[in-house]
């Protein structure tokens, strides 16, 4: 893991934020701002790739919605198999 995606873990046990399911795996994640972001997951190989549409996700950084949104996705997924 790098100290990019550390980070943003750790932001986001700290930041209340509240996630809804969009269908298909995407996510919307509404910060305590009201910023609202999507977080969209996809698997290839194994591995889950995660997309979000802030600053930091279009630059292809780890962002602290990615963290939040997977918990979410993680859950739908086991429940759905
Ligand atoms: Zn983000």
């Amino acid at each position: 893991m790098t100290q990019n995606l550390i980070n943003a873990i750790e932001k986001s046990k700290r930041i209340k934020m509240s996630v809804r399911y969009l269908g298909n795996r995407q996510y919307l994640v509404v910060t305590p701002q009201n910023h609202n972001y999507v977080v969209r997951f996809e698997t290839q190989e194994g591995l889950r790739y995660g997309r979000c549409t802030c600053k930091a996700g279009a630059k292809g950084l780890a962002c602290y919605h990615l963290p939040k949104a997977a918990l979410v996705d993680t859950a739908i997924q086991t429940m759905s198999h």
